[in-house]
């Protein structure tokens, strides 16, 4: 915030159709939410976790992954990617040759 200009409330779009209420600073046109709202939209970011469940296959588990991430990131069956473990999170990165 350049402190300078006043603050008017407005609606912002946070993500794609998700409204929420915002303050734009009507000379550098810096958005800001409030504490309550900018926890909401964080939230939010992080909500697009799936829960699933996961399946014995062997003596290995499997995960499935939500047909949105699928097309999102174009996997196709077969497709490789490296599984690490970080922490409690596991990450899958897609090998693309
Ligand atoms: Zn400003």
């Amino acid at each position: 915030m350049c402190n300078e200009g006043k603050l008017r409330a407005i609606q912002d779009e946070a993500e794609p159709g998700i409204f929420v209420a915002a303050y734009k600073c009507n000379k550098c046109n810096e958005i800001a939410y409030s504490e309550e709202v900018m926890a909401k939209v964080e939230a939010m970011r992080r909500g697009d976790a799936e829960r699933r469940s996961l399946i014995k296959i062997g003596a290995s588990l499997a995960i499935s992954i939500p047909a949105e991430i699928v097309k999102r990131l174009k996997l196709k069956p077969k497709g490789k990617v490296y599984i690490s473990a970080k922490g409690n999170e596991i990450i899958a990165r897609i090998a693309r040759t």
